[in-house]
């Protein structure tokens, strides 16, 4: 085990703009760096409310038993409207809290294009918010707390749990930087400038996304729900095969750094060019 001996903080937060975006695009890396000793979270700005099958609260049984799945230490939700993530001030206050209550290293964003308006506008938001965090002279602590899903709210919440923001903002929510994001690309049809080997954690992850019954099962009403499964899991398998192919892997998940590689050693330098 590597973690860190503060164990109220993660090593790494994924943000997504909806439940079961995390298990679709970066599942397989969580939970690959869980095993490597980090301390991982997932905050999901909706709560899923307006889907057409099953409700919020169906919704968050199932993040957190996805959250188990991927041995995520603290998994929490906004209120952000499902349909309506906007970049805000009021909201981006919101996502700048739980970075300065969970105070990563690493923050996991969608990338900053897509189909989905929620997805790449999540992207800009979380992206905003991580800059917001660090500067001292912004207060987060009065924004609307992140509902916890899984795991337990930051070590000040459980002591202070009278109404008591204002003090415990003032001792808790210190500005945090993350050190680096990364970008979870597979939503969108861009290279990766670097892919994560899950072939370990594949099947895990497709468990993980199978959680949300709501979503991925009776996709027809009266049918075998095998059918429908196969067909997720024949999709998820071949976008997985595609990434790990170009890293020369069985399985992985695309990620993009808007920084260059930095390299020590040429002969450590990983993926086979001819
Ligand atoms: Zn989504």
């Amino acid at each position: 085990m590597t973690a860190r001996p503060d164990l109220a903080t993660l090593d790494i937060l994924a943000i997504a703009a909806h439940r079961d975006d995390v298990e679709q695009t970066c599942g397989g890396t969580l939970l690959k760096m869980e095993q490597r000793g980090y301390r991982t979270g997932i905050l999901d700005l909706t709560r899923g409310e307006m889907g057409t099958r099953g409700s919020a609260e169906d919704r968050e049984q199932e993040a957190a038993e996805a959250a188990r799945i991927l041995h995520a230490s603290w998994r929490g939700a906004l209120d952000i409207p499902d349909g309506r993530v906007e970049s805000t001030w009021e909201n981006k206050l919101k996502v700048a809290r739980v970075v300065r209550e969970q105070r990563p290293r690493i923050v996991i964003l969608p990338y900053w294009k897509g189909r989905h308006p929620d997805h790449y506008t999540a992207s800009t938001l979380g992206y905003e918010a991580c800059f917001l965090s660090g500067l001292s002279k912004v207060d987060c602590s009065a924004a609307i707390p992140a509902a916890v899903v899984a795991g337990v709210p930051p070590a000040t919440l459980r002591e202070r749990p009278q109404d008591n923001r204002q003090d415990a903002g003032a001792t808790r929510l210190a500005p945090h930087r993350p050190f680096k994001i990364i970008y979870a690309t597979l939503y969108y049809d861009v290279r990766p400038t670097f892919v994560v080997d899950i072939t370990e954690q594949f099947e895990a992850r497709f468990q993980s996304l199978l959680a949300y019954k709501t979503q991925f099962s009776d996709q027809d009403a009266g049918k075998d729900l095998f059918p429908a499964e196969n067909e997720i899991r024949s999709r998820i398998e071949t976008m997985a095969r595609f990434y790990g192919m170009l890293g020369g892997v069985e399985y992985a998940e695309p990620f993009l750094q808007k920084e260059v590689g930095l390299v020590d050693d040429l002969v450590m330098i990983p993926v086979k060019s001819i």
